[in-house]
This record gives structure tokens, C-alpha cells and sequence, in this order.
């Protein structure tokens, strides 16, 4: 069975990086029926893992990926770590090292004169002398020596280190006895039963490392997946401002979480040159030995693309209940339907489609000056008087609901006039700006009384 897991190191939330190795390994278990656990890398213990958790996975209940089992604190395995330190020390696969700071330091200096890579010189390892006093001592592990490190990665192919280059006798404990990164990523990778590592390929130069603490306690070694960067559209590493924040952020920017997972699939990875991709898809055709080689470049337009795509096709349910999130609520309001239709070809973002539903719902607070300046003049002051009259008169006839179109068709051949002369003018009247959806649903959506009541109301702050 396929088992993945996502295993981030808390700091305080989900990052789309982040979130894009999870998704990756998400699809990959589920593809297969696997499993796909979460793991908090914790042992920096001064940082408050249970806040950062449950931000974390606050960020996946929104994208709805989940997790299989309970989720993994390394900050509550002190003992199994210790449990494994002592084994391969009974052992003799590591070693303690009593090696000074001063000792270090003067190593440290040697090796720089000499222009020689800083590692440590094996000076304790086989050392059987007594122990000198006063010194807490490290935990090594016995690296193997001239030997070539090699494994199969995934996405980037055969991957060999030489032990010389990457390896020396590194530390598996702390003198105050608390393992180390690359030891406890190991042993729990394999305690977990992951068989597929997906990970940023940041951490290429740790698997060495953790291949030698597989190979020391006989844990079967997992198959690595290096997955490439993401990168800005200069090519440099991403920054806060070039997208790289947190997952949560982009709800509050108005991101549906299908067009951020759609975004982040293809970010990446690709199937021919197919851009949408539904979640069922995603889970047919991802594979993650289709992962790019290179690294890729976030592209906040296609995103937003993305997005505009999924708000388009969404269905008036889920956009009004998305609305309530940025403070619209039109479960109750009878056009609810036509004024999502009238804004949904429109919108690339909740929020927009958010301030474009309030501009329609709610009377303007202010004109755009352009506008005004360029569509309004006594003739269409006059034009606009006419229509709220004409509607007054039309709608009390009609007892039925109004059909602007008709309505208004009507009232341009009875005054002889042209749609331009009317629909800029009854725009600003009703939402403030020329740029709205269709004027016809604006005004269904206003209802006559409110039609008149803006054109009033505008007609009045032009007069002053
Ligand atoms: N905790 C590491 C990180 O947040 C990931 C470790 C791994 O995937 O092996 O970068």
C-alpha cells in the first residue's frame, strides 16, 4: 500500500509551497487507496506546535484534503528516538564524541587555512581511551566511509553522493540528548510505513544522511520524490510578495480552493497541455514520475484565470454561500439567481464579486467623477427624469414584475431615443460607474422602486 505524508515544520501556517508537495502526495496515496498522513516537525520545541497544527490543518479543511490517522507530534517521541539512539549505540553503528568546543573550533580553523569542506574527523570514532571529564557528549553515527550513497529519485533519476563529499560521522543526539532533524525524519518515515517520500527538493542533500539511518537500523528505505522549486517569474526564490504565503490568505484575496489546487497541480507537473483540471481528474491522471524536472515559475494571472474559470461554473448555492464569507448575504433576496448570473462572467475574485453584488444591492455612496463627466449632461439629467417617470407609470399598469427590456424599449421609441443616450447614464444612476453587468439585470435586481429612488438620488447630487 501506498502510504504518504506531509511533514511540515511548524511555522505558524501553511505556505502554497507547501501545500503543493502535500497535494502531490495527497493524489498519490489516494490514486493508489493509500494512506496520507500528517506529521508536525516539532523538535525545535520553543515554537507552540499546537497553534501552528491547527492552523495547518485549518488550511486543509479549506482546500478539503484530509488525512488518514492521528496526527504525528515528533515533540511526543523523545522516547522512541531515545529508544533508537541507544540501539545503535549497543550496537556500535554511532558512538559518543566528546570533542570539545575549543577542540571544534581549532578543527574548524585547520580546514579552513587548508580551504578543505568543515567536517568533522572521525577523531572518536573508534575511540577506547577513558572519557574526559566535564564534556556532555554528542552522539555520532558511523557514516560509511569511501562509500557511494545512491538512490533511484522519482523525478530527477539517479541521484549518487560520495560519502566523502556529503557525509562525515554526523550527530544523531545533542549533548543535552535530543536527536537530531535528519535522524528523526528517518526513523519516522519508516515507523510510519511511508513508502513514498514527496518532498520540496530542498531537501535533497538530507537523504544521504537519512539513507545512512535506514541502512543502520534496517529499515526499509522509502522511494524519494524531489519535487523542484517554485520560483518567481524573475526566477528568483518566491517571496510574500510573489505568492508565497500563507494558503489561508488566499481565501481572504477571494481564491476558490479548486482553482488554488487546479493552480497548484499544474504548477509543476502537467498532462499534455490540459490547464483545468476537476479534483476527480487530478486523482486519474496525476503520477508524480510526470513531475517537471526544472523548477517552475508562479504566475499570478493564470491563477486568477483559474479562478475566474471555477467562479464561472459554480453553482448559485456554492457562490451564495461563499458570499456570507466576505459579508454578502443574498440567501433570502428574490433575484439572488439573476444577480449571481449578472456578476459571475465578470468577477475573477470573491471579493470582487462581493463589491460588485454590493454595488448593485446597496444605493452608490459616491459617483465616479470620469464618468459622470462623460456621460452626463443636461440632455441625459432630462432623459433619466423622463424614465423614472415612465417606469413609475408603466409598472403601476402592468401589475406583474417589470421587464426592463421591454419597459425600456418601449420608452426609447416613444422619445425617440438611442440605447447609448439611456444605459451610461442609467448605469451611474444605479451602481455609481459606467462599468456594471448587463443594466437590465441591475435593474431587476434594483426593482422599479429602487430605480427611481437612485435616479432621484442622483439627479440631486448633480444639482447639488
Ligand atoms: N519539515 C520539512 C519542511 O517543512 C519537511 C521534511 C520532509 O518532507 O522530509 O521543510
Amino acid at each position: 500500500m501506498i502510504t504518504t505524508r506531509f511533514a511540515p515544520s511548524p511555522t505558524g501556517y501553511l505556505h502554497i509551497g507547501g501545500l503543493r508537495t502535500a497535494l502531490y502526495s495527497y493524489l498519490w496515496a489516494r490514486k493508489n487507496s493509500g494512506r496520507f498522513l500528517l506529521r508536525i516537525e516539532d523538535t525545535d520545541l520553543k515554537r507552540n506546535s499546537q497553534e501552528a497544527a491547527e492552523a495547518i490543518e485549518k488550511a486543509f479543511k479549506w482546500v478539503k484534503l484530509s488525512f488518514d490517522d492521528e496526527v504525528v507530534y515528533q515533540s511526543k517521541r523523545f522516547d522512541i528516538y531515545k529508544k533508537y539512539i541507544k540501539q545503535l549505540l549497543d550496537e556500535k553503528k554511532a558512538y559518543y564524541c566528546y570533542m570539545s568546543k575549543e577542540e571544534l573550533d581549532d578543527l574548524r580553523a585547520m580546514q579552513q587555512s587548508k580551504k578543505q569542506r568543515p567536517r568533522y574527523d572521525g577523531r572518536y570514532r573508534d575511540f577506547k581511551g577513558v572519557p574526559p571529564e566535564g564534556i556532555e557528549p554528542v552522539v555520532r553515527i558511523k557514516a560509511p566511509h569511501d562509500a557511494v550513497i545512491s538512490f533511484i529519485d522519482g523525478i530527477k533519476g539517479e541521484i549518487s553522493f560520495k560519502s566523502e563529499d556529503i557525509l562525515d560521522d554526523f550527530i544523531i543526539a545533542r549533548a543535552d540528548g535530543t536527536p537530531t532533524y535528519n535522524f528523526v525524519v528517518a526513523i519516522d518515515d519508516a515507523l510510519m510505513g511511508i513508502t513514498d517520500v514527496i518532498r520540496g527538493d530542498d531537501h535533497l542533500s538530507n537523504t544521504p544522511k537519512q539513507i545512512v539511518i535506514y541502512e543502520a537500523l534496517g529499515f526499509k528505505i522509502p522511494k524519494f520524490y524531489h519535487v523542484p522549486m517554485i520560483l518567481n517569474p524573475n526566477g528568483k526564490k518566491l517571496s510574500k510578495r510573489d505568492g508565497a504565503m500563507d494558503v489561508m490568505e488566499y481565501k481572504k484575496m477571494g481564491y476558490l480552493p479548486e482553482a488554488l489546487l487546479n493552480f497548484l497541480v499544474r504548477l509543476g507537473w502537467s498532462h499534455g497541455d490540459q490547464e483545468i483540471f476537476s479534483f476527480k481528474e487530478m486523482l486519474e491522471l496525476f503520477d508524480p514520475s510526470n513531475i517537471n524536472k526544472s523548477a517552475s515559475a508562479y504566475n499570478g494571472e493564470k491563477l486568477l484565470w483559474l479562478n475566474a474559470h471555477y467562479i464561472k461554473n459554480a453553482s448559485y448555492e456554492r457562490i451564495i454561500e461563499e458570499l456570507k464569507e466576505f459579508n454578502v448575504d443574498i440567501k433570502d433576496h428574490d433575484k439572488k439567481e439573476v444577480l449571481v448570473d449578472a456578476i459571475r462572467e465578470r468577477a475573477k475574485t470573491l471579493v470582487e464579486f462581493a463589491d460588485m453584488a454590493n454595488s448593485i444591492l446597496k444605493p452608490p455612496k459616491q459617483y465616479d467623477q470620469k464618468a459622470v463627466k462623460k456621460f452626463i449632461s443636461e440632455e441625459s439629467l432630462e432623459i433619466l427624469l423622463k424614465y423614472a417617470a415612465f417606469l413609475r407609470i408603466y409598472d403601476k399598469k402592468l401589475h406583474l414584475p417589470v421587464d426592463f427590456e421591454e419597459a425600456t424599449k418601449i420608452f426609447m421609441k416613444k422619445h425617440d431615443l438611442k440605447m447609448k443616450q439611456l444605459a451610461q447614464p442609467v448605469r451611474i444612476a444605479m451602481v455609481g460607474s459606467s462599468t456594471s453587468p448587463s443594466v437590465y439585470d441591475v435593474l431587476s435586481i434594483v426593482t422599479v422602486e429602487g430605480a427611481i429612488d437612485r435616479i432621484e438620488k442622483f439627479i440631486k447630487y448633480i444639482k447639488g
